[in-house]
């Protein structure tokens, strides 16, 4: 279910290595990752996480006044949603923020598991500082299915770092949450050996209450 909201503020505090700031164009996330953190992070209390995302429609009005006043600083995109979801398709609000941002040319970082990104390389390019995280977590996408059941396909993420990579645009993998026993390490390690991301991070499972 989609409901669309209005805030009162687009950019917060990150108090997460290399960001200072966390834009999150929706509250929720239908990529539904079971192992997902972030309605601990949200404290999250609107049912089950995924079925509801709600849709920040007045954040680039909000993001572009903030963006004349706030100290400029490392913006990390989608810390806790995936601001390249399905609601992303129809909504563009990921897309219209970016675009404020590019005026600004704000160095900014941006996580997902959605292949949707390639559909702004076109801004991508122009920025001066931007790099595109994607998670990995399995190469078995029956496992994938079943884990993160909203979110792109393994191959179609292994595509969508080739094709940032060929065009020019900073790339990095986010190897987590890794799950004992069920991760194939060595398989993952491969896989990206061969497309060559900028970096690697690496993060072990942290279980919260309610996953
Ligand atoms: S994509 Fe990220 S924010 Fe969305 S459910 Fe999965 S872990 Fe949570």
């Amino acid at each position: 279910m989609i409901k669309e909201i209005k805030v009162k503020t687009a950019l917060s505090t990150s108090h997460l290595p290399g960001l200072d700031h966390a834009l999150n164009p929706y509250r929720g996330c239908s990529h539904a990752c079971i192992y997902c953190y972030a309605p601990s992070v949200i404290h999250w209390d609107k049912g089950k996480w995924g079925e509801l995302v709600e849709v920040k429609i007045n954040l680039p009005r909000i993001l572009s006044k903030e963006l004349r006043l706030k100290k400029k600083g490392v913006v990390g995109l989608g810390t806790v949603t995936d601001p390249y979801q399905p609601a992303e398709k129809k909504y563009e609000l990921t897309r219209r923020c970016l675009e404020l941002m590019l005026m600004h040319d704000l160095p900014v970082c941006i996580q997902t598991k959605s292949s949707l990104v390639l559909r702004d390389i076109d801004l991508l390019k122009e920025f001066s500082d931007i790099e595109v995280g994607i998670t990995l977590t399995t190469l078995d996408d029956s496992l994938r299915q079943k884990m993160e059941p909203g979110a792109s396909s393994i191959d179609e993420r292994l595509r969508t770092l080739s094709e940032l990579r060929e065009n020019g645009i900073k790339t990095w993998v986010f190897l987590g949450p890794l799950m004992p026993h069920i991760t194939d390490v060595e398989a993952l390690v491969d896989a990206i050996t061969v497309i060559k991301p900028g970096y690697v991070l690496v993060d072990r499972l942290r279980l919260k209450g309610g996953v």
